[in-house]
């Protein structure tokens, strides 16, 4: 299977090209076609293993879904738990919206300055890029709401509940509406994960690499 046969919207197909990717890696083959169903699912997947594009190709194409597509707020909520990792979601987030218009992304992490983020949610915004505390810190000054949002992407679960974000990423969680899909990606899936896992997730789809 190639990605050209699997019936994306044109532009975000066309990205895909110019990223190199032709063929979809196993989680991808496994994660779109649940994430594009908008049921939530728990994927035990590597880095390295191709994850970050397996959530983000749904995330896009359900971000560019009616009426969404004129809702300024934004639609999608990807947290992760460190600057670095969210860096390398959103540039290559930014590979797939490339072209795509109303399609804007914003990084909101800590150890960057906060003066930069605020201003970049006085333009229209689809799609955040975080980190929890600093969403938190966020949040509390009302300069972003969460309301329009209806996926949310929980990465690297372990190492979040390793640094101890598990309080964090469920206050944030109190911000997205009560209807929402959920996809949580984990390298693995130890214990303290499943308690976590069972707040978050509803009726979910178990994809395990
Ligand atoms: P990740 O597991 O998300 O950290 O991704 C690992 C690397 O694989 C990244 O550098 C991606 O750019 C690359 N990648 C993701 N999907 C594909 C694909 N379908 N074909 C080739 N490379 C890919």
């Amino acid at each position: 299977i190639e990605f050209e046969h699997c019936g994306f919207p044109a532009t975000l197909g066309g990205n895909l090209k110019k990223a190199g990717y032709e063929a979809p890696t196993p989680v991808q083959m496994q994660m779109v076609p649940v994430g594009l169903s908008g049921r939530d699912a728990i994927v035990s997947a590597d880095t390295g293993s191709g994850k970050t594009v397996a959530f983000l190709l749904p995330v896009v194409v359900r971000a560019m879904e009616k009426p969404a597509h004129s809702v300024s707020s934004p639609v999608a909520l990807i947290l992760t738990p460190t600057r670095e990792l969210a860096i390398q979601i959103e540039r290559q987030a930014k590979e797939l919206v490339m072209g795509i218009p109303n399609m804007r992304t914003a990084l909101l992490v800590g150890g960057m300055p906060l003066p930069q983020q605020l201003h970049r949610l006085k333009s229209s915004i689809k799609i955040i890029i975080a980190t929890p505390g600093r969403l938190l810190e966020i949040l509390k000054q009302k300069a972003v709401q969460l309301d329009k949002v209806k996926v949310v992407v929980v990465d690297e679960v372990d190492t979040m509940l390793k640094m101890g974000f598990q309080q964090q990423v469920l206050e944030v969680l109190e911000e997205v509406p009560e209807e929402h899909q959920t996809l949580l990606v984990s390298a693995t899936i130890p214990t303290g994960t499943e308690e976590l896992a069972a707040r978050l997730v509803r009726d979910p789809v178990r994809i395990a690499i």
